[in-house]
């Protein structure tokens, strides 16, 4: 109930009907600029994973509550899109500055909702924060281009307008920093948005709703719905929304992606991954096993770019020593305890999906180097709670091998060469990120230029681009053309208008029948 209240306190207080120990609170909609209790029959509850507290519900949108938050985002949108641009860039101003004002609070709610460590959350939050950022800059990344004299006396030239409504889908494991990868950049390039947080922790994007409204953004500028499959499909065939921002799992992307492509609209979905490190002999033995053990268990593994295999050139007997010598050290508990390293998994499905991949491995050859599966956390008996864990002598065949495990499990895999390991990764059916760990300058080129993966670390795990460039994840991690924040989301929340004008004192006279050419 503390934590409850302490997550509720200020920020929040208008998106959440109040806690109380019998009822917990229920999550409001966000409608023309209202946050409203929702009419929904059927509610989810919202679990903090650490201890099975329910933390608060969460409504399945209505028809008509969605329809209503679209009409509001419409009605929104033409004097929205009028805003000069400089004024819509002042929001993000603005909301950067509550943001960084309400930082540990959003970092609690992430923490109580998803499980991550508090200094991890804190991270979740930044790193989206850096997208509003981003934002404020808008100006110069939607300039338009300009050719004088195309043919004589005619010049052309591009702009950069808005789509109208958009909308955005979210995920679990990043429930502060995905909706500021969507909504902050939709916006601000004139679009008005309608937003569906996880339904499993929607509690930092209703305080983000909050702060935007601080911020002062206009009443349906913003929008919030809540649910899970009905909703989305409501997002995926409205034809008021233009375009959607999808992040989540391969299997709900796809859906989307046909489902709201069918229907002519542009789509960008980020989707899962398996994202492979490979260390040379050569690489430096102490800052690769740090980073292997952060990128593999930090947020318990429940990163888009965590590494989750790791494939090792040429022997990898003392590497699994060292990576085991650090990942038994790591102190699994609640979020929000001091010193833990990692928290629990989403929930108990989760969990148990996780252990059966792990079996699945050792059923099929896999060795145990750490395993993590009976852990007991002290205060916690009923969290979703999964040590580290390391399976050896894993191959491409195994199930735990081809699907994304999403849990703090690492498998480590080998390879004679380079060549071999570069060969391995390309098989794999994800492209989102890799990392190559070695000393040799020939080696990282040679990986940086085979590799088939969108985002490439060279010594660095977790290679995440900043939002002045565009999240680049590829192949089965990606459907779409555009990629999220960057230049390229800037070019995905608008369309481009080619203008030909002609300003003489004297136009030609007669019919010209023939197709015009330049003259
Ligand atoms: P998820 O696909 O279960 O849920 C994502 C969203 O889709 C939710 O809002 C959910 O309500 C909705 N949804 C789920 N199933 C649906 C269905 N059948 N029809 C319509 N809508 C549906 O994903 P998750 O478990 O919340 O997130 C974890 C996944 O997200 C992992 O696969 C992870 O790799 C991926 N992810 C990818 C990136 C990236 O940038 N590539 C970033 C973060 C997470």
């Amino acid at each position: 109930e503390a934590v409850r209240s302490r997550c509720y306190s200020n920020v929040g207080a208008a998106t959440f009907s109040m806690p109380s120990i019998s009822s917990p609170p229920g999550v409001k909609l966000l409608l023309g600029g209202k946050f409203l209790d929702s009419q929904a029959n059927e509610w989810i509850d919202v679990v903090n994973p650490a201890t099975q507290e329910v933390v608060s519900r969460v409504p399945l949108t209505t028809g008509e509550e969605f329809d209503a938050a679209v009409a509001a985002a419409r009605q929104a949108y033409p004097a929205w899109r009028d805003t000069p641009i400089t004024v819509r860039q002042r929001f993000m101003f603005k909301l950067q500055e509550l943001i960084r004002r309400d930082m540990d609070k959003l970092a609690l709610s992430v923490t109580t909702e998803q499980g991550k460590t508090l200094q991890d959350a804190r991270g979740d939050v930044f790193r989206g924060l850096e997208v509003v950022e981003q934002a404020c800059g808008t100006v110069t990344m939607q300039m338009g281009e300009y050719v004088e004299n195309v043919s004589s006396g005619i010049d052309t030239y591009s702009i950069r307008q808005p789509l109208g409504v958009c909308a955005g889908i979210c995920p679990f494991n990043f429930p502060a920093m995905i909706p500021l990868w969507m909504f902050p950049m939709a916006v601000t390039c004139g679009n008005t948005f309608v937003l569906k947080p996880s339904e499993k922790d929607p509690g930092a994007a209703m305080m983000l709703a909050e702060l935007a409204a601080e911020a002062g953004l206009p009443a349906g500028v913003l929008n919030i719905v809540h649910g899970t499959n009905d909703v989305v499909n409501r997002i995926c065939d409205h034809p008021d929304i233009k375009a959607i921002s999808f992040v989540g799992s391969d299997k709900a992307g796809m859906h989307i992606y046909s489902r709201a492509a069918a229907k002519g609209k542009r789509i960008q979905c980020n989707m899962g991954a398996k994202n492979h490190a490979v260390v040379m002999p050569d690489a430096n033995p102490d800052a690769t096993l740090n980073a292997l053990v952060g990128a593999a268990f930090g947020a318990a593994g429940q990163r888009c770019m965590a590494i989750s295999t790791v494939v090792f050139v040429g022997g990898s007997t003392t590497w699994e020593d060292g990576l085991r010598e650090r990942a038994v050290k790591l102190k699994v508990s609640a979020g929000i305890e001091p010193g833990a390293d990692l928290g629990p998994v989403i929930s108990k499905q989760a969990k148990e999906r996780i252990f059966s991949l792990v079996q699945s491995g050792l059923s099929h050859g896999a060795k145990l180097v750490l395993d993590g599966r009976d852990i007991k956390v002290p205060g916690y008996v009923e969290g979703n709670f999964v040590g580290p864990t390391i399976l050896s002598n894993v191959t491409p065949d195994m199930e735990c091998y081809k699907e994304e495990i999403f849990g703090p499990v690492l498998l480590c895999l080998e390879a004679q060469t380079l060549e071999e390991a570069v060969a391995i990764i390309n098989r794999n059916k994800y492209g989102n990120g890799t990392a190559i760990f070695t000393t040799s300058g020939a080696a990282a080129r040679f990986f940086q230029h085979e590799i088939d993966v969108g985002q490439v670390g060279i010594n660095v795990p977790i290679p995440v681009p900043l939002p002045f460039f565009s999240f680049t994840g590829s192949r089965g991690s990606f459907a779409g053309d555009l990629n999220f924040y960057g230049k390229a989301g800037v070019q995905f929340f608008t369309q481009i208008k080619t203008v030909t004008s002609q300003w003489k004192e004297t136009f030609s006279k007669g019919v010209a029948m023939a197709f015009p050419t330049s003259q």
